[in-house]
């Protein structure tokens, strides 16, 4: 039993933290923004900076720990099962919101404030996507966050090392658990600053957002933030318990810092170092199991992204007035995942992978353009919740699999 204080636990001293920078957006404004900004930017720098070799060492560590071969099969098999049927289920979940609510029949988008597109470099089609998996060059990758080829180098390292001789392999396998451990302990040492990191990045983003275009869209918002709320706290959930025979609750309790850091950044990317702490100390989860499902995950498992692909896509056609056929809607479902896949975990990338859906349905043009910058204009809020999202769908992975490799520990109790 602890004994601390209430107010001196982390998730308590986030909380708090949430609440005083809506109130400080609110109050200071603009002002507040420009003076507190920096510090979340500096936050979340020293989260990204632990990133690159956290995903390398923890890759080659689990898949070199899994063992190769079968066990190591099992284990991928597994994780990729996981992450398409929890992705399909968003999906539907989304495609089923936006058919019901129609929100984008009528819309207009007048007197919406347009956002400029971020400049993200999104593949042409999904073939580049595929192709792009492979990196020419391991370190530009690494250098340009490139994650799902490093992540694809990092596997075939891991396996590759798993068939040297003993002695070569052992010192590898005790160099990349050293890298990884060392990363762990950095995380650890910029969680502390994490109350800090919410509060000034929940400022800048209340004293910065004007609320007229967020009141024009409002039927679209409410129609995503409806499909999200439903994956995350009722298929989720439903998810765990089936599964896992792990209790939501514990589960959610467990890893409430992951989830606020996730909602405050925007960026799986940034949260992850967080969200693997949180599964390994709390949820209880082994290293062998996290340090595998979790990278993967945080970089191809997006299922709050492919409910909003799916579900923003079709809002796209409702409001240009075409009609999608069974065909083409099944079409916007299976690109979507491979969008989301594909999309970088970093704030607004899902919203510019959407170019790639419209792609595939061949709406491209003026028209279409305008739309996708109206839905930048509100995309901030939509992308916290989906991020958090996407996050608490890998950390259920991560405890569904433990529990099936035979762990026990997992959930057992709030930590
Ligand atoms: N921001 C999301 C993430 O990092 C991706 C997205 O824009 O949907 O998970």
């Amino acid at each position: 039993m602890s004994v601390a204080p209430w107010y001196r636990h982390l998730h308590w001293q986030v909380a708090a933290a949430l609440a005083l920078g809506i109130a400080m957006g609110l109050i200071g404004g603009e002002t507040a923004a420009g003076q507190l900004g920096w510090l979340g930017t500096l936050f979340v720098r020293l989260l990204r900076m632990i990133v690159v070799p956290l995903v390398f060492a923890s890759i080659v560590s689990g898949v070199v720990s899994a063992g190769g071969g079968s066990a190591m099969g099992r284990l991928f098999s597994k994780t990729l099962g996981y992450y398409l049927l929890t992705s399909m289920l968003a999906i539907v979940t989304g495609l089923v919101a936006v058919n019901l609510i129609k929100p984008g029949v009528g819309a207009s988008f007048e007197g919406v404030a347009s956002g400029t597109i971020p400049e993200l470099t999104t593949p042409n089609s999904v073939l580049d996507l595929v192709i792009a998996i492979v990196p020419e060059n391991v370190v530009a990758a690494a250098a340009t966050g490139d994650m799902l080829a490093l992540i694809f180098f990092s596997i075939v390292l891991g396996v590759a090392i798993t068939t040297l001789p003993e002695a070569p392999r052992q010192r590898l396998v005790d160099f990349f658990d050293a890298v990884f451990q060392a990363m762990m302990r950095l995380t650890q040492g910029v969680i502390v600053f994490l109350p800090i990191g919410v509060f000034a990045l929940i400022t800048r983003l209340v004293g910065e957002s004007g609320l007229d275009s967020f009141l024009a869209l409002g039927l679209y918002m409410v129609t995503i933030v409806a499909g999200l709320s439903v994956h995350l706290f009722i298929t989720l959930p439903l998810v765990l318990i089936l599964l896992g025979g792990i209790s939501p609750r514990i589960h959610f309790a467990n890893m409430f810092d992951a989830l606020m850091m996730a909602f405050s950044t925007s960026s799986s990317a940034a949260t992850l170092p967080l969200t693997m702490q949180n599964v390994e100390q709390k949820a209880g989860v082994s290293n062998r199991v996290s340090s595998f499902v979790l990278p993967l995950g945080a970089t191809v498992n997006m299922d709050g992204t492919a409910l909003y692909e799916c579900a923003g896509v079709i809002f796209i056609t409702q409001a240009l007035g075409v009609d999608l056929g069974l065909g083409q809607q099944m079409l916007v479902v299976f690109t979507a995942l491979l969008a989301s896949i594909g999309t970088a975990a970093i704030p607004s990338a899902g919203l510019v992978m959407i170019f790639i859906i419209l792609g595939a349905l061949n709406l491209r043009g003026p028209e279409v353009d305008v739309i996708v910058a109206a839905l930048i204009a509100v995309d901030r809020p939509l992308d916290m919740l989906r991020t958090a999202t996407n996050v608490f769908s890998d950390s259920c992975g991560a405890a569904i699999i433990a529990r099936s490799e035979g762990e026990t520990n997992v959930d057992v109790s709030p930590r």
